[in-house]
């Protein structure tokens, strides 16, 4: 069956061409050599977010990045265990300054309690006679006494103010909203609610002489004194009818996804190239598919794992 998933039909929608590179070139699409970052710090954090809900207690959640770091050694060269540690101190901060921040909401004391985490989101759709098979996640599930509430953990270097209209429009937005409908129901009376939880990644550098010690601490101190530059969220709501009515959009995308492949119609969207940082195959369009350019490149050995089993023809 035809697979999807929330972040690929994302891409489609902002560039066509980035959907090619990112998902087609080469069998399963490329990634930049440089941009990969060797503690995968967005899942890192996570899987400590949730930990935290789920009731380990912060020394584990930061025994358990400090472990995830250890097992990077002898993988990594050294200056990339040098930009690991730095990663190690930052996440370590992030979660210190989270865990205080939300405690009581970590504690489920607070008005909103979140106790589903990780939950799979994969669900069918029949596109004219043949069924589409959508697949991502949600981070964590939650309510208070009047919503329901779909947590969704981001990790960014900014926080605009053009958050809210990027998060108000997007497609991965509607894609939750209908999800959560194709997969549950709400219990009566609650509306559904998505609650943007952004964290911010600390841009401090070790200084000449400091110890990593030393970093961490200074890191740490940061997040936990200045928890509003930190720690950011922004909530979603939609009415049954616009759901309903990017569910026909939905569709479309779909259909314009699979006609686009079959006709290789790829083309630029240049106003996406720098709308959320810039693109990472932005000197593939600027200088074309050239043998120095691609050396930045490699190609993915096998699909994300949400394609996979898909025939994606
Ligand atoms: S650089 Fe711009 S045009 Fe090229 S893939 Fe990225 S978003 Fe699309």
């Amino acid at each position: 069956m035809h697979t999807e998933t929330q972040s690929s039909i994302t891409t489609f929608a902002e560039c066509k061409e980035k959907y090619r590179l990112a998902y087609l070139l080469n069998g399963h699409g490329i990634r930049p050599v440089g941009h990969v970052w060797p503690f995968f710090t967005g899942e890192n954090i996570h899987r400590s977010v949730a930990s935290l809900y789920k009731g380990l207690s912060l020394p584990k959640v930061l025994h358990w990045i400090d472990h995830r770091h250890l097992q990077l050694q002898g993988r990594l060269s050294a200056a990339q265990m040098q930009v690991s540690e730095m990663e190690r101190s930052m996440i370590r901060g992030a979660i210190t300054g989270y865990a205080s921040k939300y405690k009581k909401e970590i504690a489920g004391v607070g008005k909103k309690k979140f106790n589903q985490f990780e939950i799979p989101i994969d669900w069918n759709l029949d596109l004219r006679g043949r069924p589409i098979r959508i697949r991502g996640s949600m981070d964590m599930l939650g309510s208070s006494d009047k919503f329901v509430y779909i947590g969704e953990t981001k990790s960014t270097s900014q926080i605009s103010q053009s958050i809210k209209q990027d998060i108000e429009l997007a497609p991965q937005t509607m894609l939750y909203f209908i999800s959560y409908f194709e997969q549950f129901t709400p219990p009566k009376g609650k509306r559904v609610r998505i609650l943007f939880n952004y964290i911010r990644k600390s841009l401090l550098r070790q200084k000449k002489n400091e110890s990593i010690q030393q970093f961490m601490a200074r890191v740490q101190e940061d997040y936990l004194t200045r928890p509003d530059h930190y720690y950011h969220r922004e909530v979603v709501e939609r009415t049954t009818v616009e759901t309903l009515r990017f569910k026909q959009e939905l569709l479309k995308i779909l259909r314009d996804i699979r006609i686009t492949k079959k006709y290789n119609l790829w083309y630029k969207n240049r106003k996406a190239c720098n709308a959320r940082g810039r693109c990472p195959f932005f000197d593939i369009c600027l200088y074309g598919e050239v043998d120095s350019v691609m050396a930045m490149y490699r190609n993915k050995t096998a699909k994300h794992e949400e394609l996979t089993g898909s025939t994606n023809g």
